[in-house]
């Protein structure tokens, strides 16, 4: 479906938060490279009427990055490094009480 100049098409306005109309004003190979927002009247590229992603999403995918990167290592890891913190606590109050 070719586009034209002027054209009236739905795309997702980050402003508007939302679907709205907007008009076509630049074109890229008979289709739609730039909108204007009919309600807000501000120029985007066109998203194919999809949202970008939001900060939440952006986080989600953060967190669940990081799951995967925790369950990939053995499960031993953690009790291992929990291990090896617990003796230089206790070393260093012996050395804090023969200072004082
Ligand atoms: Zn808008």
């Amino acid at each position: 479906m070719d586009a034209r100049l002027g054209d009236v098409i739905d795309d997702f306005c980050v402003k508007c938060r939302r679907l709205t109309n907007h008009s076509v004003v630049s074109l890229l190979n008979g289709a739609a490279a730039k909108v204007r927002c009919r309600t807000c009247y501000s120029d985007h590229d066109y998203r194919n009427e999809q949202a970008p992603p939001s900060k939440k999403d952006l986080k989600k995918a953060e967190l669940f990055n990081a799951v995967l990167s925790g369950v990939a290592p053995p499960s031993a890891a953690p009790e291992a490094a929990a291990a090896e913190a617990e003796p230089k606590k206790a070393g260093k109050k012996p050395g804090k009480r023969a200072e004082a």
